[in-house]
């Protein structure tokens, strides 16, 4: 029997860094005693949730602050979720005092700033991406007056008027496929679209890391939450290809008749899924086949 791990999977630089951020809040000497709050989940997987409510982190909705029925008090700590939130939650953090730890990723900062400052420059935005993610909601907050698509369709039915500029902006997590799709199509339409393309690679390395390993196994567990995205789409990609695809949380949902006649075992993980629970299902496998 043999284990083979995706070559990439696992926590993405996003995530690894708005983890590394609430550990860094817990250790200032300035925070000691103070109410912590995380916007909303920090990442889509319940085991990081829980871990981090254990160490005292409480979670806030965006939604209980913008109604106003969360229970912040000036000097309470917010720490905003890799995914990034909206400019009015950021107004309102701000208004009521609250000191802020910003976990936003970078790519998606940088999404930020550039629609900021080509609607500075006389730009209209067309963004492509999920209105309703919350990492949509946030970035188009910042501007005026974006269009937003979710595919080429809706771009290609778009009103884009020659006589103005645009920039087209997207989700981080676009699928460079489809983007490519959608980049062709306005280079041969339109010569007054800028494309700005800052799709973070962390998804696209690990679609294509499961689609080659799972050519290549008799079985393959996908590890992560079930409300998690891109954890989602590794199993779509691999069930897909190979029949025996599983998606698990952890590894009490391992079935040892999965493994029946099975030689080669892939895994791969989601970007929010923390290498612990990985490990312990590797040591469950080695388990069943008693190595
Ligand atoms: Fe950042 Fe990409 Fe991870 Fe999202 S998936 S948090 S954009 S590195």
């Amino acid at each position: 029997m043999e284990i083979i791990r995706a070559k990439h999977m696992g926590f993405c630089f996003g995530v690894s860094g708005a983890i590394e951020t609430c550990y860094n809040v817990l250790k200032e000497p300035e925070n000691l005693g103070k109410k912590i709050y995380i916007l909303g989940m920090l990442v889509h997987n319940e085991f990081v949730v829980r871990k981090l409510e254990k160490e005292g982190f409480e979670t806030i909705e965006e939604e209980d602050i913008l109604t106003q029925k969360d229970k912040l008090k000036s000097g309470d700590i917010v720490i905003i979720r890799a995914h990034g939130t909206s400019k009015k939650v950021y107004n309102i953090l701000r208004e009521k005092n609250i000191k802020i730890y910003d976990a936003t990723c970078i790519f998606v900062t940088q999404i930020r700033k550039t629609l900021i400052k080509m609607e500075d420059e006389g730009y209209e935005i067309l963004f492509v991406g999920d209105k309703e993610h919350p990492e949509v909601k946030g970035i188009i907050s910042f501007g005026k007056n974006i269009q937003v698509f979710k595919n080429l369709e809706e771009i290609v039915n778009a009103e884009i008027k020659r006589d103005k500029k645009y920039c087209l902006l997207t989700q981080t997590t676009l699928n460079k496929k489809i983007l490519e799709k959608i980049k062709s199509f306005l280079e041969n339409h339109y010569s007054n679209v800028k494309i700005s393309d800052k799709v973070c690679g962390a998804t696209q390395v690990r679609q294509q890391a499961v689609e080659e390993l799972s050519k290549d196994v008799d079985i393959l567990l996908v590890v992560g939450g079930k409300n998690s995205s891109n954890t989602k789409k590794l199993y779509d990609i691999s069930k897909s290809i190979n029949e025996s695809t599983y998606l698990v949380q952890d590894e009490n949902e391992i079935k040892k008749e999965w493994f029946r006649g099975c030689e080669k075992i892939g895994i791969t993980a989601g970007a929010s899924t923390p290498e612990e629970i990985v490990i312990n299902i590797e040591n469950k496998i080695r388990g069943i086949f008693n190595v």
